[in-house]
């Protein structure tokens, strides 16, 4: 056993993180400046918790397989679930994607719903202390530099064997490599102008039956998105715009921005809907990917996970899942014995991140007013998944392969298999007819 890990941040990839290492670590420390204990609305620390938040199938695979039974727990806490084929209803321009039964779980709980599961199962774990309502402010570290020893929080000093830092967005890892003499990372930026807007509603009648949401996704000849979902005890929807673009927060203007969208079953639904708080509003300017796996010198005994490596344009659902996938990632480097190596260890990070950041940035260099180079390969692949969605409108096994890539189950390259491309093909000469 190695002595002590501390972690910077209780968020989903603080708590995944700090269930990897109170496997390998005798005491696991997870320090967060909210206050967490029976929290389960949006917090302070976790503002974008207010909106819209799905768990990709991979991550539900995931999750599930860390945490056993939480599924369950889920659905006995009166959680909606269902499939993702046949319990959500996706449109893109309008179309609805023929529905098809793919075997994937989806589940509508909000992300404090989630989080807070998922964290009960985490301070349960012996080995692992939360330190809530603490501010973390520096890392400790020895006289040539070389090695974190620690992180000083509010009011103290703790030494720790392996930091891993899981604040989120804005983490100070590059700050603080800055200030230690060491190269900060590159980054990838790219500028989408995403906005959300999100409240509830009650509604008259379910309008939804066994259904769990209309995902009205947002694409660059309808830029306006929304996601209207049905939870436990209440409907939510998070209205989206591109580019500047965002849906005011009054009543006059928030139902003009509904009634906008290319899908009209939202307004339908909750025009005349007893709204249950206020709206808010969240600007996601650009998608970041933090290359530390390019770094030549990096101090030992620290590592950063989740959204402080990448944060995906999160229209694409991607973000848990893939902090869930850098919790195995972060298994695999702790098999060894000792301590993980943080080239090797960003290095795998990097091979989980490339094929979402590919399916986000893909999908948003589509819209012309989003600056970045566009090679054939980005064109022609934008152009073919154009093809791809509008043949499932009339084939189910489309949107079921469609789904599982979007899911993160399946590669990209399942869609490009010359079967899919013929299926394709032959969809559209059906639709041409
Ligand atoms: C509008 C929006 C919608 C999204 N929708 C989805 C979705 O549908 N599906 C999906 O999978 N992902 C979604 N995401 C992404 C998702 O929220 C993140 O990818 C995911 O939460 C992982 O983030 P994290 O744990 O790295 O950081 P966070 O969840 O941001 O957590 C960071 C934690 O660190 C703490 N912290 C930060 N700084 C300090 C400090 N100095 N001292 C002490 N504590 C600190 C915070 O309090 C917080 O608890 C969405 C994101 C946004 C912005």
């Amino acid at each position: 056993m190695r002595n002590r890990a501390v972690v910077l941040g209780g968020g989903m990839a603080g708590l995944v993180a700090a269930k990897v290492l109170s496997e390998q670590f005798e005491q696991v420390l997870l320090v967060d400046r909210d206050q967490l204990a029976g929290v389960d609305e949006p917090r302070r620390g976790v503002p974008q918790g207010a909106h819209a938040h799905g768990l990709l199938a991979k991550g539900q695979e995931v999750l599930e397989g860390m945490f056993p039974g939480l599924t369950g727990e889920l659905a006995d806490a009166g959680i909606p679930m269902g499939d993702m084929g046949v319990n959500l209803r996706w449109y893109f321009n309008g179309r609805r994607l023929q529905p098809y039964e793919t075997g994937l779980k989806v589940i509508s709980a909000t992300r404090p719903e989630l989080e807070s599961a998922v964290r009960a199962r985490v301070r349960a774990l012996p080995n692992v202390t939360f330190l809530e309502n603490r501010a973390i402010l520096a890392l400790t570290v020895t006289a040539d530099r070389s090695r974190v020893t620690g992180v000083t929080i509010e009011g103290e000093e703790i030494a720790a064997d392996l930091v891993v830092d899981a604040t989120g967005r804005g983490s100070r890892t590059p700050a603080w490599l800055a200030e230690l003499g060491y190269p900060r990372p590159e980054e990838d930026r790219v500028k989408i102008g995403l906005s959300y807007t999100t409240c509830h509603f009650r509604l008259r009648e379910n309008v939804l039956g066994e259904d769990m949401a209309i995902l009205c996704v947002a694409t660059p000849e309808n830029p306006r998105g929304a996601f209207f979902s049905r939870l436990n005890d209440r409907y939510l929807l998070s209205l989206t715009g591109m580019l500047g673009d965002q849906a005011p927060t009054d009543q006059e203007g928030h139902l003009a921005f509904v009634k906008s969208l290319v899908v009209p079953d939202i307004y339908d639904a909750v025009h005349d809907a007893t709204l249950l708080d206020e709206r808010v509003a969240f600007r996601y300017p650009a998608s970041v990917w933090k290359h530390y796996e390019r770094l030549a010198r990096f101090p030992q005994g620290l590592l950063v996970v989740g959204d402080g490596v990448c944060s995906f344009n999160p229209v694409y659902g991607q973000g848990m899942t893939v902090a869930a996938l850098e919790g195995l990632t972060l298994r695999e480097h702790l098999k060894g014995g000792g301590l993980p190596d943080a080239k090797a260890f960003f290095t795998d990070v990097a091979k989980v991140i490339e094929a979402p950041w590919g399916v986000s940035v893909g999908g948003d260099l589509s819209y012309p007013g989003v600056e970045g180079e566009r090679n054939e390969q980005v064109r022609m692949a934008n152009a073919y998944m154009d093809r791809l969605r509008a043949a499932a409108e009339h084939d189910g096994t489309i949107t079921a392969a469609f789904l599982r890539v979007a899911g993160l189950i399946d590669p990209v390259e399942s869609l490009m298999s010359p079967e899919m491309a013929e299926r394709v093909s032959r969809a559209a000469e059906t639709q041409n007819a």
